[in-house]
């Protein structure tokens, strides 16, 4: 068990309102781990990367954030571990404190090592799957080899899969995955929004290859034919059409657009 001592050392408990520093129980063998990003406006706006081991979060700080494209690989420095608990922290830190600024919980849900994790920390070499709302697939934790500055360096970046893209794929993601808050709806104290949109996490469903039919009732079968595979966000009368990989097809497809918005205007679900 680890005992928290950097992350509690550098705060005021009573100033701020982060968690106190408590490890848990190592109950990682049996349960799935769990892994959240915080996007955090400090002196210098990062986005903290945290990784549940051990019962407590292991964390990263990202100064660009993550990126979808595996090109681009961003420098991930190694901060103190964290409590369990700070996965739930949103807020503000008061200035002049630790941190001071402003906190949002940007993607959560949980991670999947390949390998020995505890070999890999001592390696510097770290791979996993993520399974968030927002980064999802494969990829790679690797620390740099000793750096000058004193600091834990490693680079955070995707590896090659489905998931990639040829772009950071980040920027549309400029709210709370678990409140639906901006940033300064968060500094403003405002309540938590009601996610309209209860699909928000939603992938598509993909072919898998069989060598053989079911052999339940309960399926039919369809020709394959070439095409898209889309998912529709109604919200508010207006429909978005986004591809797998999160590209905006709205304007490819427009009288789909306009059909399905003013079916559920209609049907008075939204
Ligand atoms: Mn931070």
């Amino acid at each position: 068990m680890t005992e928290l001592k950097d992350y509690n050392q550098k705060r005021d408990f009573d100033i701020t309102t982060e968690p106190k520093g408590q490890s848990q129980p190592n109950i990682t063998a049996q349960a799935e781990l769990r892994y959240v990003i915080q996007h955090h406006w400090s002196r210098r706006e990062h986005y903290d990367f945290r990784l549940e081991w051990n019962g407590v979060l292991l964390s990263w700080a990202i100064p660009k954030g993550p990126s979808y494209n595996p090109n681009e690989k961003r420098l991930a420095v190694m901060v103190e571990e964290h409590p369990l608990e700070y996965r739930n922290f949103e807020g503000k830190i008061p200035q002049g404190e630790y941190g001071g600024g402003t906190v949002m919980l940007w993607d959560e849900g949980w991670w999947q090592p390949f390998g020995d994790v505890e070999q890999g920390l001592a390696k510097g070499s770290l791979k996993f799957v993520l399974k968030g709302a927002r980064l999802k697939g494969k990829w790679a934790l690797v620390k740099l080899a000793d750096n000058k500055d004193g600091k834990n360096n490693w680079l955070l970046f995707k590896e090659k899969d489905d998931y990639a893209k040829d772009n950071t794929g980040i920027e549309q993601f400029t709210n709370s995955i678990r409140t639906g808050r901006t940033k300064e709806e968060i500094e403003q104290g405002a309540e938590f929004q009601t996610m309209h949109n209860p699909f928000d996490i939603a992938s598509v469903q993909l072919a898998k290859l069989a060598t053989a039919p079911p052999k339940d009732n309960g399926w039919i079968y369809e020709i394959k034919y070439d095409g898209y595979r889309i998912l529709a966000f109604i919200e508010q009368g207006k429909a978005k059409l986004l591809s797998r990989n999160n590209n905006d097809l709205t304007y490819r497809f427009p009288s789909i657009a306009q059909a399905l918005a003013s079916f559920f205007l209609q049907e008075r679900w939204c």
